[in-house]
């Protein structure tokens, strides 16, 4: 076995394929001057090919990953527009001699080696953008044939020294199974297309490889946890065949109950939403039954690129997601930038305390003219479904007062310029900053709802860095401080008739449920994956049992008794279940 890192989740079995890497025969004899007009003409012949195979593929796409994957292929036509490539491609021909292919060879190898020594993720990205591209242009300029993948040969396991996006835009979810790459990261643009696909990937298997994989070889992969086993004994053959059906049994069973209505058995009605931060999570949202999205964390459409994106590009993403959930709620929260989030074009100032540094809602008060764009093209959604706005970090009436001044701005500015938006759109506050509980009947007379964010709840109010592995066992989303919390922050809302949902962590964790069942909160917004397991226990938990359970949480000192408490219930249901 060999431990790689898990891209994308999910198990695959079947024989390898070994994707041959990419030779070029690039001709040895110099040029003369009199051929430079024609090896110039053959580059930009090269690049104008190039980029009509670069739309033709991100038009094949859109279908299939979501039209936001699909922005990897721009940067690689902004490449090929770039001036910078073309006059050192145009410099190597002129000044060398050079064929136009032994041109841009070099020219890709300098940006490479270039991007390649900067110690920032980004920028090596870039440089596999750059190659990624490049090889293209090689490819028309050589004529050399695509190399292709077995499509008439039984599924396989794609390994691969390291997978441009180009080569996964090809890849047919039918035929792989799953990939191995040698190189690559998790963050990669190759790793979050796989996920989009739904295909399970290990990366960075390298230099944990005695000899290299050969095509044809059995091959097990586990894309949660990065496992690789290369022609395993049969027991593990089973094992993992058996794992793989039990999950897709599960899976199946799950979704049977996608369209049930998530109630408890009672009558105790707790909507279930999904957390994304992009168009193609949605997909995945709505085929959990997601009842429309609790938290839309918009920062990621301002990474993966070099600059802020604008008013019209945001307003296209928030339209669509709205539009696609055909009137069920989305609920948009504004930029939260700055603690583990960055952005590589915002230079944002080196701190002691990033958490409790310039971030979220404060860097949106600072910079009021990025917070308008964002607001404006948020407003301009609200038009095409049921958007609502929530701002993120709030610890402050001021705070929220300020974030609506600006809104109230960019309504007005809609108002002149003739843009609908929906006067009605509710305007909420995330509770996860403790100053915010505490004055939680104050900030629910400002605004329409409370999401309680026990991600960084539980940081702040137990001094414990989130990011922290050291004192990861601090970290204890279930400690008695937590529980007071969070009945502070509901009850301070259903005294003010606003409602109130979760959508941290633990809003998935199966062993709450019954908190958020007896505290009475409307909704919980997670991650996709978690819907329908939490849907299933709803439809088995009664409110009434819950609040017994949640006496008895109060007279706990710790979270050990807490957690004792909340197992002790889950087991209780579960043999209530098992029994029938
Ligand atoms: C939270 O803090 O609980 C939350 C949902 O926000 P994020 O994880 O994006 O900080
Ligand atoms: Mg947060």
């Amino acid at each position: 076995m060999i431990q790689g890192i898990g891209a994308s989740a999910g198990i695959a079995i079947g024989r390898s394929f070994v994707l041959p890497n990419w030779e070029w025969e690039l001709p040895e004899q110099k040029i003369d001057v009199a051929d430079f007009a024609r090896e110039f003409e053959r580059v930009y012949e090269g690049i104008r090919t190039s980029k009509s195979e670069i739309e033709q593929i991100k038009d094949e796409l859109r279908d299939v990953v979501g039209s936001e994957e699909t922005h990897i292929f721009d940067a690689h036509i902004a490449i090929l527009d770039d001036p910078v490539f073309m006059n050192e491609i145009q410099g190597i021909i002129q000044r060398q001699y050079k064929a136009a292919e032994v041109a841009v060879k070099e020219a890709i190898d300098h940006f490479v080696t270039m991007f390649d020594l900067l110690d920032d993720e980004y920028m090596k990205e870039r440089a596999l953008d750059i190659k990624d591209v490049g090889n293209r242009l090689l490819k028309h300029l050589l004529g050399a044939p695509e190399i292709t993948l077995p499509s008439d040969t039984q599924p396989f396991i794609l390994i691969a020294k390291e997978l441009s996006p180009s080569q996964l835009a090809h890849i047919n979810p039918q035929h792989v199974l799953g990939i191995v790459t040698l190189a690559g990261s998790t963050t990669s643009h190759s790793a979050i297309m796989a996920r989009a696909l739904g295909v399970p990937l290990v990366v960075g298997v390298e230099t944990k490889l005695e000899e290299p994989i050969q095509t044809g070889q059995t091959i097990i992969i586990d894309g949660s946890d990065g496992t690789v086993f290369i022609d395993p004994v049969q027991q593990v053959i089973d094992s993992y065949s058996e794992l793989h059906s039990h999950q897709a049994e599960a899976k199946k069973r799950l979704h049977g109950i996608a369209g049930h209505r998530p109630v408890t058995p009672d009558g105790k009605r707790l909507e279930l939403a999904a957390n994304i931060s992009s168009f193609k999570e949605l997909e995945i949202a709505l085929a959990s039954g997601a009842h429309g999205v609790g938290l839309f964390r918009t920062e990621f459409l301002y990474m993966d690129r070099n600059r802020f994106p604008k008013e019209e590009e945001q307003f296209e993403v928030y339209r669509s997601v709205a539009e696609r959930l055909g009137g069920e709620p989305l609920v948009i929260r504004t930029l939260d930038v700055g603690g583990d989030k960055q952005l590589d074009y915002f230079e944002l100032p080196e701190e002691d305390n990033p958490f409790l540094g310039y971030r979220a809602i404060r860097i949106s008060l600072d910079r009021q003219d990025l917070f308008k764009t964002q607001l404006r093209a948020i407003l301009r959604a609200s038009y095409y479904g049921q958007v609502k706005l929530m701002y993120p970090l709030i610890s402050s009436v001021d705070e929220v007062r300020a974030a609506n001044a600006v809104l109230n701005e960019a309504k007005r500015e809609l108002e002149e310029a003739g843009l609908p938006y929906d006067k009605g759109m509710k305007i909420g506050i995330m509770i996860e900053v403790p100053a915010a509980v505490m004055i939680a009947d104050l900030l629910a007379e400002e605004v329409d709802f409370f999401s309680i964010g026990t991600n960084d709840l539980v940081q702040f109010t137990l001094a414990v860095d989130r990011m922290n592995e050291e004192i990861s066992h601090l970290y204890e989303p279930y400690h008695p401080a937590l529980l007071r919390m969070l009945r502070m922050t509901v009850e301070a809302a259903k005294r003010s008739g606003i409602t109130v949902g979760v959508c941290g962590e633990l809003a998935g964790d199966l062993r709450a449920l019954p908190i958020w069942l007896s505290l009475d909160v409307d909704e919980l917004s997670m991650s996709s994956h978690s819907i329908l397991q939490v849907k299933e226990r709803l439809l088995c938990t009664s409110q009434e049992e819950s609040r017994e359970v949640f006496q008895k949480l109060h007279a706990c000192r710790t979270s050990t008794e807490i957690l004792e408490q909340l197992n002790g219930f889950m087991e209780r249901i579960n043999k209530k279940t098992a029994n029938g």
